[in-house]
């Protein structure tokens, strides 16, 4: 029997990186199920779509291939019909076309049985915002990992001002504060602590104690 870590929390608390560290230390898998979204409105964009709930997306769901693979260094690497998308699919257009088109049930609905397949083949920690409940309500151990929002802007400016950006820091938390609004309170899949998870909160936490932090909640739950 395969192991599922589930790992929810909004955008920007970390969650990618500390599960890919703990995936890698724990020998697990880590699947980024937001590259799902990403791929199917990186097709709509492709295509000239918009991503709204309409007869158009429900088509290029029928027509379209999204494959997840790894590759020799145990990265994740996500296909649209066969062809490799990793990077095209982490610019920002890209970023608000999965916000939008994440919001659509057929889409949700296309990519759950992909989620769960992979959770039964492999152990996985999987990262999302409904994995422990919706896509693996059944997972092993579930996390909710968050951080203020003041602490996770302040983060994303850092990590924004090193690459030169010209940005100010009030913007930026005002993006999260609305992002975090709109995860929690659409009408499908909200972004919520699952039932029976355990709630790590990285705020007072630098990279390292979050990865232990994560590991050690792992290891007593498992
Ligand atoms: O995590 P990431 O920023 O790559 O996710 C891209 C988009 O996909 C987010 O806006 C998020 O709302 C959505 N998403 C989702 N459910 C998931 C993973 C991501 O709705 N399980």
């Amino acid at each position: 029997m395969s192991t599922a870590i589930a790992l929810d929390g909004p955008a920007g608390a970390g969650k990618s990186s500390i599960a890919r560290r703990a995936a890698n230390e724990l020998g697990y898998i880590y699947v980024d199920t937001g590259a799902l979204y990403r791929t199917v409105g990186l097709a709509a964009s492709l295509r000239g779509i918009e991503p709204v709930d309409s007869p158009e997306v429900d088509k290029l769901l029928s027509e379209i291939k999204v494959e997840l693979t790894f590759n020799a260094q145990g990265e994740q690497i996500v296909l649209l019909d066969g062809r490799d998308v990793s990077g095209e699919i982490r610019t920002p257009e890209a970023s608000m076309t999965a916000s939008k088109i994440s919001a659509i049930p057929a889409v949700r609905a296309y990519l759950l049985d992909l989620q769960r397949d992979m959770a039964k083949t492999n152990d996985v920690i999987m990262d999302g915002r409904d994995i422990g409940t919706v896509v693996l309500p059944d997972a092993k151990v579930k996390i909710f990992l968050t951080a203020s929002p003041e602490a996770r802007a302040q983060r994303r400016y850092k990590e924004l001002i090193e690459k030169g950006m010209d940005v100010k820091y009030e913007d930026i938390l005002q993006d999260v504060i609305t992002r975090d609004y709109n995860d929690s309170h659409r009408e499908i899949a909200p972004l919520k602590p699952a039932e029976g998870s355990v709630t790590v909160d990285t705020t007072e936490l630098d990279f390292e104690q979050s990865v232990d932090k994560i590991i050690s909640v792992i290891k007593e739950n498992r």
